[in-house]
């Protein structure tokens, strides 16, 4: 019947509200049993007590009355005894009307029959004096009368005696009934007061039971532990609420279970994607710590995961190249991307590696770790090395012979050999011709090679970088005034020295200005600009030549790439820009080019300043 919480509570309120009830009820009860006493102790007797004491005075009266007759006052004794007959009946009515008192009514109707004897005796007391004598009229009254005006007198001074018992009876039971009531009202109240507080106590501790139960299970489970259940001891809100908590928890647990399984499962196929992985793979936290490393990077480091797993990474892999190129993370690109390839010994055996080292972000782009993927690509430069072994030798076994042509066709064109045909001059002119290009390429040949195959053949000093590209421009003068260029030197003030081999630099530069030279028309300008910044120097050439195909940008630092349709007289070879970038990596920079079809090309390279 009691099912809700609100009922329970209205419940507790309705037996407050009763017992207050029943205790007022009781406590008005009482006192209006108080005030009945009291009236009756009040009224009743002191009414009776008052006509009593009236009788009393009229009798009395009377009596002196009788006495007045026998005397010589005949009529004025006869008068008033009358007149206080009237007043003992008036008082007698009211007595015989208010009868309160057990033995009260047989008392007064005693007293009737007196006082009519009283009376009769009276009008005997008259005849006697007036048929015989006074003297025997006194006698009767002392025989007869005195002794009726007494016993008449008793009875009602009993009466005033036994009302006045009453009053008294009266009083103490007033006083019995007010302690009655107090009593009544005291053992109420506390019945009240202490059936109050311990049913109160009683049903806030049964009440309180389920939300302590169900605030000990929240707990556990803002813990993590979903097994818990709370109990559902009563059917009320909180037995409801109870019930969907405990649901609550189920699903969150299904749903934990099955999280946790799919997370599992993709983490055993991530785990796998890299365990499969041919090349060496190595996870590093963002305290270079290892997290997780293939069997490929096991064999080829000589390490075993589960021996180094949260270990540094130069704790276990003691190669001081690799760990700066790892932890240098300020050198990567934007996307948090890097690639270098670096050479490295293991188990007495020579590898190349493009060590690619990547950032791991999570979707608030913070950095979680690092991936290292060492793509073993000494296949490839051993393929290189032989390309460039061969393009070398083929070089080298080309120049002598290509010297000699040379010489020879010097020879021809000197007068003492003889006068040569226009016809004859023309042809060695262009035999001349392809012969400087074809040594050209032989030379650029041979420094792409010698640069490739031994790199510890630059001289790295500190030097000037102004000084050096002024020189270029210097040299490049004569060249820029014929074509009609305007051929430009800006530079910063006391910039810092570099740390380069000033000839490859000298080359490099160079080969930029000549380039941009080809390409730029009588008329328009090259700017070779130099600036540093962020602790590296700039180095850059900008022409308002004919630009370059945004598809062949990435493509022409590649070795005899050239742009096609591209018909310059003074087309090169396709090796100048593959040289400088070989130079400029030697040096730590990084060359680059951008350049819009028709409007130019600027084309800059960096390198590191001397700090
Ligand atoms: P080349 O000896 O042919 O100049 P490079 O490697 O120096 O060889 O240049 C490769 C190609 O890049 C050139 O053939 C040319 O098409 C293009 N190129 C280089 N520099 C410029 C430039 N300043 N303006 C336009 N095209 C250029």
């Amino acid at each position: 019947m009691f099912k809700t919480l609100k009922s329970k509570v209205s419940l507790v309120y309705l037996c407050l509200v009763i017992m207050i009830a029943i205790l007022g009820f009781a406590s008005t009860l009482n006192l209006f049993v108080l005030s009945k006493s009291i009236d009756g102790l009040m009224t009743d007797n002191y009414k009776s007590i008052n006509a009593l004491n009236n009788m009393i005075a009229s009798i009395n009266e009377q009596n002196t009355s009788v006495l007045y007759y026998t005397s010589s006052n005949e009529q004025i004794g006869i008068d008033d005894f009358y007149k206080y007959s009237d007043k003992f009946y008036k008082f007698y009515n009211i007595e015989i009307n208010n009868i309160t008192e057990s033995g009260e009514k047989e008392a007064v109707e005693r007293i009737k029959d007196q006082y009519i004897s009283y009376l009769k005796s009276f009008a005997k007391l008259q005849k006697i004096k007036i048929n015989e004598s006074n003297e025997k009229a006194i006698d009767f009254y002392n025989k007869e009368i005195i002794v009726l005006y007494n016993q008449i007198k008793n009875e009602l001074e009993g009466l005033v005696v036994l009302n006045e018992q009453a009053m008294f009876n009266s009083k103490s039971m007033v006083t019995t009934d007010s302690l009655t009531s107090m009593y009544i009202i005291l053992i109420l109240s506390t019945i009240a007061v202490v059936g109050g507080f311990f049913a109160a106590r009683i049903y806030v501790n049964k009440s309180l039971k389920p939300i302590y139960l169900l605030t000990e299970t929240v707990k556990a489970v803002k813990e993590g532990d979903l097994s818990q259940e709370v109990p559902v001891l009563t059917n009320d809100e909180i037995g409801h609420l109870a019930a969907e908590f405990n649901k609550m928890i189920k699903r969150l647990e299904q749903f934990e279970h099955s999280s946790k399984g799919k997370l599992l499962a993709e983490k055993n196929k991530s785990l796998s994607i890299v365990k499969s992985i041919y090349d060496p793979l190595i996870v590093l936290d963002t305290n270079l710590r290892i997290v997780l490393l293939n069997s490929a990077c096991e064999e080829i480091f000589n390490i075993k995961e589960e021996k180094v797993i949260n270990k540094h990474f130069f704790e276990t892999i003691k190669n001081i190249d690799l760990y700066d190129y790892i932890s240098n993370v300020s050198e990567m690109s934007e996307d948090g991307h890097k690639e270098k390839i670096m050479h490295m010994q293991s188990n007495n055996k020579d590898y190349y590696f493009n060590v690619i080292s990547t950032l791991i972000k999570d979707s608030n782009q913070c950095v979680k770790g690092i991936i290292v993927l060492f793509q073993n690509v000494t296949h490839l430069k051993q393929l290189e090395k032989i390309k460039t072994d061969f393009i070398a030798t083929i070089s080298h076994e080309l120049k002598t012979p290509l010297t000699s042509i040379m010489m020879g066709i010097s020879l021809f064109e000197d007068k003492n050999i003889g006068d040569l045909s226009e016809k004859q001059r023309r042809i060695l002119d262009a035999i001349r011709e392809d012969g400087e290009k074809l040594s050209g390429l032989v030379e650029n040949l041979l420094q792409l090679s010698k640069i490739e195959s031994d790199k510890a053949l630059f001289n790295f000093e500190h030097c000037s970088i102004t000084m050096i590209a002024e020189r270029c421009v210097r040299g490049f003068e004569d060249q820029a005034v014929a074509k009609d260029v305007n051929l430009n030197f800006i530079t910063q003030e006391n910039l810092p020295k570099v740390n380069a081999d000033h000839e490859k630099i000298t080359w490099v530069i160079n080969n930029l200005i000549s380039n941009s030279l080809k390409y730029t028309k009588s008329g328009e300008d090259i700017v070779l600009n130099i600036y540093s910044k962020g602790g590296k120097m700039f180095i850059s050439v900008k022409d308002t030549g004919i630009g370059i195909p945004p598809e062949y940008l990435d493509k022409i630092f590649d070795k005899f790439i050239q742009v096609k349709g591209d018909d310059s007289e003074m087309k090169g070879t396709g090796l100048g820009l593959s040289i400088a970038k070989e130079i400029v990596e030697a040096h730590g920079g990084r060359i680059w080019c951008e350049s819009k079809l028709g409007q130019g090309s600027n084309f800059t390279f960096t390198l590191p300043v001397v700090s």
